[in-house]
Formats: C-alpha cells, sequence, structure tokens
C-alpha cells in the first residue's frame, strides 16, 4: 500500500510502497477514508535528531476515518464495513485516567510503549491503518468522513479546552482565540455552539480575519504587537474570559496573558516552539487567572462531537489532497496559506 512517511529526520516526508498491515489479536483493520493534516506534525518534522525519539520511518497522520476492513482475533461488536473515526490518543484503557476516557491523559502509556498512530505508531495517512482497540473506534454512520475526520483533534483538542471554562462564559464575556486555523476555525464554532460569550479572533493576515469572521467570531484583530491594546478596546476593562492561544509562540502567550481578564483561563493550546511560556504571579498576571496547557481530548467527547455533527452544528473547512499529493498538503501547512484544515483523502 501508499503511505505518507517522515523518513529522513529534516527532510520531507514521502510517499512510499510499504507492506499492508494484518490485524493482530485485538486490533482493527481500517480502509482510511480520509486523513487530516495537524500543524504537530510540522513541529514533530522541526525537532533535530537527538530531540526526535520516535521510530523511523514513521508513516504520519494522527487524525483517521476509515471504513473497518478485518477485525483481528477476538474483536466483537464490529461489523466489517463500518465507518468510523479514530480517538488517537490511545491510553492502556485500565490506569485512572484512562477508566475516565482520558486516555489523552493516560499514566502508563510512556512505560508500555503506546504511542497514537502517526505519533509514534503507523498513522492514518496511508490506504490502510491499523487501531489497537476496537474501543479506539466511533462510528460516523453516514457523515462525510473528510469533513468529519478533522473532529478527532481539530475538534476535539478545541473541545476538550472550552468544556473546561465553560462556566467561565456567562452572557456579556469574551472569549478570544489566537489563530483561527485547524483548530482555531473549530474553536470558534464551539464557542459559539456551546457558550453565549463573544468571540474576538486573532490571526496575521486579513484573509485568515475574514475566514474567522465566516465561522462565527464577533471581532478579528490582527496578531501584530498593537494586538493586546486592540483586544482589550473591544472588551473593555474586563478582559476576556477565556483566552485559548492556537500558536503558542512567546509573543502569542503574552497577548493572552494581556488581554485575559479577573478570574480567566488562559488556555495555551498551541506548541509553538515548545519552549515558550506565561508568567504567572502577583501584580504580574491578572487576579486569579489561570493558566493551563492542556493535550487533545477524552474518549467520551470524541462522541460527543461526532453528535454534534450530527445535528448539523459544525462547518469545518476542509482542503482535499490525494495520497500523493500529501507532501505538498505540508508544505502548505508550512507556509500558512492553508483555509481550515488539509484533508488526505486516499
Ligand atoms: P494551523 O497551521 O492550521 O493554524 C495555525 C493558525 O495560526 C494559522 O491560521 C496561522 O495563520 C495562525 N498564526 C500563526 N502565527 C500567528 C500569530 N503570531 N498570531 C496569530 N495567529 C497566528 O495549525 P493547527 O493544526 O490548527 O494547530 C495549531 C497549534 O496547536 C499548533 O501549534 C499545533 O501543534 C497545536 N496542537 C496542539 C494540540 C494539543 O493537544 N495541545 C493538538 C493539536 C494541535
Ligand atoms: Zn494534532
Ligand atoms: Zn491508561
Amino acid at each position: 500500500m501508499k503511505a505518507l512517511q517522515y523518513v529522513t529526520v529534516g527532510a520531507e516526508p514521502e510517499v512510499r510502497e510499504i507492506p499492508t498491515p494484518e490485524p493482530g489479536p485485538g486490533e482493527v483493520l481500517l480502509k482510511v477514508t480520509a486523513a487530516g493534516v495537524c500543524h504537530s506534525d510540522d513541529f514533530v518534522m522541526s525537532l533535530p535528531a537527538e530531540a526526535f525519539t520516535y521510530p523511523l520511518p514513521l508513516t504520519l497522520g494522527h487524525e483517521g476515518a476509515g471504513t473497518v476492513a478485518a477485525l483481528g482475533d477476538g474483536v466483537r461488536g464490529l461489523d466489517l464495513g463500518t465507518s468510523v473515526v479514530v480517538y488517537g490518543p490511545w491510553g492502556c484503557g485500565t490506569c485512572w485516567f484512562c477508566a475516565q476516557g482520558l486516555e489523552n491523559y493516560c499514566s502508563r502509556a510512556a512505560e508500555l510503549g503506546i504511542y497514537p498512530p502517526g505519533l509514534g505508531a503507523p498513522g492514518a495517512i496511508a490506504e490502510y491503518l491499523i487501531v489497537d482497540s476496537s474501543r479506539h473506534l466511533v462510528p460516523i454512520g453516514d457523515l462525510d468522513p473528510v469533513a468529519t475526520v478533522p473532529l478527532t483533534d481539530a475538534g476535539l483538542t478545541p473541545y476538550h479546552a472550552i468544556k473546561r471554562s465553560l462556566s467561565k462564559l456567562r452572557p456579556g464575556s469574551w472569549a478570544v482565540v489566537i489563530g483561527s486555523g485547524g483548530l482555531g476555525h473549530v474553536a470558534i464554532q464551539l464557542l459559539r455552539h456551546l457558550s453565549p460569550a463573544r468571540v474576538v479572533a486573532l490571526d496575521v493576515s486579513d484573509d485568515k480575519l475574514e475566514f474567522a469572521k465566516s465561522v462565527g467570531a464577533h471581532e478579528a484583530v490582527l496578531s501584530n504587537p498593537q494586538a493586546a491594546d486592540n483586544v482589550r478596546k473591544i472588551t473593555g476593562a474586563a478582559g476576556a474570559s477565556l483566552v485559548l492561544d492556537f500558536v503558542g509562540y512567546q509573543p502569542t502567550i503574552d497577548i493572552a496573558m494581556a488581554v485575559a481578564g479577573v478570574d480567566s483561563d488562559v488556555t495555551i493550546v498551541g506548541i509553538g516552539d515548545g519552549k515558550s511560556a506565561a508568567r504567572i504571579g502577583f501584580g504580574v498576571s491578572p487576579y486569579e487567572a489561570t493558566a493551563t496547557a492542556p493535550y487533545w481530548g477524552a474518549r467520551s467527547e470524541l462522541i460527543e462531537l461526532i453528535d454534534l455533527a450530527h445535528e448539523g452544528v459544525l462547518d469545518i473547512a476542509v482542503e482535499r489532497f490525494a495520497l500523493d499529493d500529501a507532501p505538498e498538503a505540508y508544505r502548505r501547512l508550512a507556509a500558512g496559506t492553508l483555509r481550515g484544515r488539509a484533508v488526505i483523502v486516499p
């Protein structure tokens, strides 16, 4: 089968012919219908050799959708041909976090060598994908897999981040979304659907600001050295109740902290350079403001998101690429010229 693989540290990923895998005991083989391209892959591929810990070559893609093509021994309750999406942050399934459905915070994954597809285990940008357990599949019925696959990360990550702060979002409050790309454009829609807050979006070009408004942002502001002042003019002295930073470099974290209000949540989702940080302290940050950096989301939350998708309230912007053109999708991602999510359709 064909797969997009990261082969050499520092080089572009390549489309290669590799053996089609067979499901072992407990595993499920999917025929991939769609696979999303996430900025985190770009971060992973920017790591120098000494910091890159996954085995190479690595098949990319941690947002996956497919139809059930074969079942390993012992898999029950799943029919061949079922259309599913993949819950990506695989855990052990039995520790305290996993028992809550929070496999993204599995306390034993590292010790057991369990990695998400595309981030250690073979990923979804391929003709076929092995999923380690039927527990990690959510049936999507007649939803379009191409428009639905981004929900597994570009949807799930903001959904988890927003849900934990919903109590802060009251009528009259403001939420700020920094970075209106793959995750950000879903975050804006989730904020509008789940909360009464008004939404200010930030990005670096007028095109992106127009895009943010088209998916529901009330206001849009260029992300530049004046951004915090310009956001403050909109929110007034109260500032924002929730700031979601989908970029995560020092300049955007500084904007996030500067627009945050008293008793707000500042949620840093973007990886940035992997080193930037928010400063919290008396006189440094707003009273009772909390800063956090979450990772992905819970299994139950992906099920909720798929239910939301069935209601037709989400409009996920996707740009489709054939598997042979997957390297181009990554170039467009790095150049910042995608509108919404790039999705590879094998
Ligand atoms: P993306 O490339 O689709 O979107 C990023 C957006 O930010 C683009 O619209 C870009 O124009 C904009 N941007 C860039 N610099 C900016 C700046 N200085 N100010 C404002 N906007 C700016 O990326 P994505 O796939 O949506 O991922 C967003 C970030 O979230 C990445 O850092 C990614 O690694 C990270 N991520 C984290 C998690 C997690 O679990 N914490 C999960 C998925 C992705
Ligand atoms: Zn991701
Ligand atoms: Zn676990």
